[in-house]
């Protein structure tokens, strides 16, 4: 009897022709979370299962294997000899000892001696002999103990099954760059672009010395996070300090932000066509604070040119975007206290409903070109 992880996927059974494709987009997802784990991945119809590993390090396994985009469920289980004394001493280990449960099988090898239906009444009978609490409910059960006899003369047998991410396997929906800050929105917003599929390229804008290296090290942080569910990250640093500089010296007080972003959006531009990234993906929601109304979202789209701006939050209230920054994981790092760039010379009346032609008049004070360039010679770039 030996044990096993098996993996389930989901929605890639709808890509039709490009099912293939997908499935191997997966598997080297799937292998690149396992790293560092001797182990043998196999796949059998309609799932795959991890085989060969050392027993102790079955949980560790689901839980890298979790947050694999396109994962949908998980279960450890065992492999076994496709024989029914065999499979019943694998079931023993892992069905209930009370409460209800129901069996489930699935024969693959059309020429093992029970049909599916017999398999599990002999197999449930058993069980209800051995554990008097036990008691059998088909229609809604506690517990479902699955068999799977397979063609090559082995079974699985597993019962608990535990939820992963879902969604798609990253590198099948081409790639992004995520504004990424130290919040806690631009984190949830790179992960839920990422599970439909996208690989994600981080960047990150920092004001040194005015900021610290503290935030820098949170930012990284918040990117490591979520390299665990994309497979790996760049993240690239660019220093804004001169820019804020001379929006500071040159531009109305209340303007900084509104011109800091269309910097930003320039900026990110430039990398995307350097690193073949698609979009610029932002963790911006309406409303929320005094940048981030329709005019100032106008305002920061009207100096990109050849990429859409993704903002998955927009619709999303703070509770909501919490709650899913708790939930993968980013919550306790972006609550750290920081300066962001964005706080350095913050005016005291940000302007809410900038006007684009005012901005674009303030910004002829500056040199927007050279400004730009200037920051694109400070970028650093950090592999998670
Ligand atoms: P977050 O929690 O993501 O920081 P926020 O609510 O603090 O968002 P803002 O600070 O207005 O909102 O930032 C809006 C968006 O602009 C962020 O979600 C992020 O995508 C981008 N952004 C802001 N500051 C930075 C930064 N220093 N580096 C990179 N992107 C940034
Ligand atoms: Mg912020």
């Amino acid at each position: 009897m030996e044990k096993v992880v098996i993996v389930r996927y989901c929605e890639i059974h709808l890509k039709g022709k490009n099912r293939g494709y997908f499935e191997k987009v997966f598997m080297n997802n799937l292998e690149k979370a396992l790293t560092g784990i001797r182990h043998e991945m196999h796949k059998p119809s309609g799932r795959y299962v991890v085989e060969n590993f050392d027993e102790g390090r079955a949980e560790e396994i689901v839980e890298r294997l979790r947050k694999v985009f396109g994962t949908h469920t998980l279960s450890i289980g065992y492999k076994v000899e496709a024989d029914m004394q065999k499979i019943y001493e694998a079931v023993k280990v892992i069905a209930p000892q009370e409460g209800t449960f129901k069996v489930e099988t699935n024969r693959g090898d059309k020429k093992f001696p029970l049909n599916s239906m017999q398999i599990n009444a002999q197999i449930g009978g058993r069980l209800l002999d051995d554990f008097p609490s036990l008691r059998v409910d088909v229609h809604n059960p506690q517990t479902v103990v699955s068999i799977d006899v397979r063609e090559n003369g082995t079974a699985l047998v597993f019962g608990g099954v535990v939820k992963a991410a879902g969604g798609m396997p990253v590198g099948t929906a081409g790639k992004g760059m995520l504004l990424l800050s130290g919040g806690i929105d631009s984190p949830v917003a790179g992960y839920m672009i990422a599970k439909r599929g996208m690989k994600i390229e981080g960047l990150h804008f920092h004001s040194y010395p005015y900021t610290n290296m503290q935030a820098r090290e949170k930012v990284e942080e918040l990117a490591r996070i979520l390299s665990t569910y994309t497979g790996g990250m760049t993240l690239n640093v660019v220093s804004v300090t001169h820019i804020q500089e001379a929006i500071h010296k040159n531009c109305p007080e209340e303007m900084m932000i509104t011109l800091l972003r269309r910097f930003m959006m320039r900026i990110a531009e430039r990398l995307c066509e350097k690193s073949g990234a698609q979009c610029i993906i932002t963790g911006e929601s309406l409303g929320q604070v005094a940048s981030q109304t329709i005019e100032g979202m106008t305002s920061s789209n009207a100096v990109v040119k050849n990429v859409p701006v993704l903002r998955p939050l927009v619709g999303f209230d703070k509770t909501e975007i919490i709650e899913r920054s708790r939930a993968i994981g980013t919550f306790e790092t972006s609550i750290q206290p920081y300066e962001d760039c964005c706080t350095v010379f913050l005016p005291k009346h940000p302007l809410i409903r900038p006007k684009l032609s005012e901005v674009e008049a303030a910004e002829a004070k500056l040199d927007v070109e050279a400004l730009t360039e200037e920051a694109l010679s400070t970028l650093e770039t950090v592999h998670f």
